[in-house]
């Protein structure tokens, strides 16, 4: 994670902070620092004990100094007393070395929690509920001042971690290999706490032309001499070609095991620099910064890499996630408009998979969701990135990723790429989800919602009648992830449910 890239937790005693920024911690692979007990180690005396002894305005004091001290640490979650940036000097501090989140709760879930331990909070000594009411009432408008609010009530920790991690667009994951994604600011590459070293930067002309010159400052800012290597853009350059021009490029600029492979692009320079960079030297590190909707919500993670062979989509590949996935949402200003629309399918397929509050922002309407993309994006790729860990090498519920692709590889194949991906799979998961509704899995109406949905967006949402039935049959049969005579569907059942079916009847997937 970037250096000093801090998480702050703050809000009312009883909030949890200390509980939840553990679990934050634990799931994002850094320490985790208690503000309150720092001090305590470092005055040798519990905080009632300071307050008592000296006062509060020492002890605030003293609170000032080790949040100095701590702020210099290496990325972490910390958990901040109540009060804590009550003053200017440590909420500047705070955030100039991270981000704070503040979490709230309702009176009584407070109390609750309080009751056991006010004691220990000198603030709170006396009636509980009179101190706490007027604490509450006095620091109101500080509370509410902070930008980022995750209210609480009726949440485990667990999810109250999951969803500051979606919030703020940070994730680990472990499953495959141990590697970081955040959304944030390309700017972010020149502070990581990993080492590059030679990096080469693998990009297509067209994003080459819009932010190649930008990367490469923002790696030159941190000392190094970044080289680029561009591939034409498309689809049909994902092949054995270009990934052999990228492994000669890589020797020809002096890569070792040591380098570092930044792959610009969207998904198809993605899974070609990804895979060149799983086989140069037998694998060497890659970061990858998605340019697209779609590979950032979708094709950047998970650690497939690979290209195409004239037989086929994706037949050559290797799972080799880079050591960071870093999603800048600014990258897709410069997208053009069918692309982003495109992506959009992606997207509300995760909603479709496992998250029906993503589906709802998606029914907002196009207007919407381009004011709020990055919202959007980080949601998307919460729900990849819990289905991925769950089970990175597809033995079981990551299957559910290909809602709508059986049918949408085959008809992206048959119109010969003139769909865009997103397009294809638009088509692919109405027709799959009216065949659900036809053989009783998916709940009645479930098809027309999703179609009326996508169908907002401008994506196709029918097959189109010039592309002959046999052709996608066929193709079907051929996706790689056949099985003899019978294909396994990932069928919707309602919104934020899919079942994994096994069909053979293929015909009658397509009738209308
Ligand atoms: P893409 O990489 O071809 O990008 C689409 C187009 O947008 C290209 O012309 C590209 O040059 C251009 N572009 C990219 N970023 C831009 C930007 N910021 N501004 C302007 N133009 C930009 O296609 P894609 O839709 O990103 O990805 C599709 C590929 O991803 C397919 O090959 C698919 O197989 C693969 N994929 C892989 C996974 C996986 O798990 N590895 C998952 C889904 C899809």
């Amino acid at each position: 994670m970037h250096a000093n890239m801090h998480i702050f937790l703050y809000g009312p005693p009883g909030t949890g902070k200390s509980t939840i920024g553990n679990v934050l911690a634990h799931n994002l692979n850094l320490p985790f620092i208690d503000l309150d007990s720092r001090i305590e180690t470092k005055a040798k005396l519990s905080i009632s004990q300071i307050m008592e002894q000296d006062g509060e305005s020492s002890f605030r004091d003293l609170e000032t100094s080790t949040l100095k001290e701590t702020v210099e640490s290496v990325s972490s979650v910390i958990a901040l007393g109540g009060g804590a940036l009550l003053r200017q000097e440590n909420l500047s501090l705070a955030e100039a070395h991270g981000t704070v989140v503040l979490l709230t709760a309702e009176l009584p879930i407070l109390m609750e929690r309080l009751k056991e331990d006010s004691g220990k909070r000198p603030l709170l000594t006396g009636d509980l509920q009179e101190k706490l009411t007027t604490l509450l009432e006095q620091r109101r408008e500080h509370y509410v001042s902070f930008k980022i609010h995750i209210h609480l009530d009726g949440m485990t920790a667990e999810q109250c971690a999951t969803q500051i991690q979606t919030q703020l667009g940070r994730f680990h994951l472990s499953a495959m290999r141990e590697y970081d994604v955040m959304v944030g600011q390309i700017a972010q590459l020149a502070s990581l706490p990993y080492k590059i070293q030679n990096p080469v930067i693998v990009t297509d002309e067209n994003v080459a032309q819009f932010h190649l010159e930008k990367i490469g400052l923002v790696l030159q800012s941190s000392g190094h001499e970044p080289r680029f290597i561009v591939v034409p853009a498309g689809e049909k350059y994902k092949n054995l070609n270009t990934v052999s021009h990228l492994w000669n490029a890589f020797l020809q600029n002096g890569l070792d095991r040591k380098s570092t492979v930044i792959a610009l692009g969207g998904g198809v320079i993605g899974d070609m620099a990804g895979f060149a960079a799983s086989t140069y030297m037998r694998g060497i590190q890659w970061i990858s910064v998605p340019t697209t909707l779609l590979s950032m919500v979708d094709a950047s993670l998970g650690g497939k890499t690979g290209f195409d062979l004239p037989q086929g989509k994706n037949l050559i590949g290797s799972f080799y996630p880079p050591k960071l996935v870093l999603a800048d949402p600014q990258f897709l200003n410069s997208l053009p408009e069918r692309e982003l629309i495109s992506g959009m399918a992606e997207v509300v397929k995760h909603g479709i998979i496992s998250d029906p509050g993503l589906f709802e922002l998606c029914a907002c309407g196009w207007d919407w969701v381009k004011s709020n993309l990055e919202q959007v994006v980080k949601r998307a790729m919460a729900v990849k990135i819990k289905v991925i860990e769950e089970d990175p090498y597809e033995k079981g519920v990551r299957a559910a990723l290909n809602l709508g692709h059986t049918v949408g590889h085959a008809v992206e194949l048959v119109s010969q790429f003139k769909l865009r991906h997103g397009e294809a799979i638009a088509i692919g998961m109405v027709t799959e989800a009216r065949f659900a509704e036809r053989i009783g899995i998916a709940e009645p109406g479930l098809s027309n919602k999703i179609a009326e949905l996508l169908f907002g967006y401008g994506l196709p949402v029918k097959i189109p009648g010039n592309l002959p039935r046999e052709e996608i049959l066929r193709a079907m049969r051929v996706d790689k992830k056949k099985d003899a005579a019978k294909l396994r569907f990932a069928l919707p059942a309602t919104i934020g449910k899919v079942e994994l079916v096994e069909v053979t009847d293929l015909e009658s997937v397509l009738e209308e």
